[in-house]
C-alpha cells in the first residue's frame, strides 16, 4: 500500500495549488495581451496594402523612415499633399482614444459571446467591465465592427 513516506497520525496535504476560472477572469484585462502582437495585427488589418498610402491624396509613401514611423503608429506627413496622417486616419479607429488592445478584446469577446449564444446585454456588461469602457461605448464599437461584416458593394 504505502510507499513508506506516510507517517501515521500526521495530516496529509493532498490539495494541489491552482486557480479558479473566476480568479483567472478577474485579471483578464486588455493589459494581459501581447501589445506588440496586437498592434501589428491591428495595423495589418487596417492596412493590408504592403506600403503606406496617403488617405488624403492616395500617394504611396516612398520614404523608408516615414514607413517605419507609420508602422510604429506615429504620425507622418505626405510629401505630395503635405497633410499629416497616422495608421488610424480614415479607418474605423479614426480620432478615437480606444487602444488597439481594447478594440481587439471587444471584437474577440463579442464573437465568442455570439458563438456561445450568450445574451447580448449581459455579455456587453462583462465586456465593458473587462475592457474598462462604458456599456454604451462597447455597444457603439460592436455596431461599428458588425458593419464591417457586411461586404461593401
Ligand atoms: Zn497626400
Amino acid at each position: 500500500m504505502g510507499n513508506g513516506d506516510e507517517v501515521a497520525g500526521e495530516p496529509q496535504k493532498t490539495e494541489v495549488t491552482g486557480f479558479t476560472p473566476a480568479q483567472a477572469l478577474a485579471i483578464f484585462k486588455p493589459c494581459v495581451l501581447d501589445s506588440k502582437l496586437i498592434r501589428e495585427w491591428v495595423h495589418g488589418m487596417l492596412h493590408p496594402e504592403p506600403v503606406p498610402i496617403c488617405p488624403e491624396c492616395g500617394q504611396v509613401v516612398e520614404s523608408h523612415q516615414s514607413r517605419v514611423t507609420f508602422s510604429a503608429g506615429r504620425r507622418i506627413c505626405c510629401y505630395h499633399c503635405r497633410r499629416f496622417f497616422n495608421s488610424r486616419t480614415k479607418t474605423i479607429l479614426h480620432g478615437s482614444p480606444i487602444t488597439d488592445e481594447q478594440l481587439f478584446m471587444i471584437a474577440a469577446l463579442s464573437e465568442f459571446s455570439r458563438l456561445a449564444g450568450a445574451d447580448d446585454k449581459l455579455s456587453r456588461r462583462y465586456i465593458a467591465e473587462i475592457t474598462g469602457l462604458s456599456i454604451d461605448s462597447v455597444k457603439k464599437w460592436q455596431d461599428a465592427l458588425r458593419l464591417l461584416e457586411t461586404p461593401l458593394v
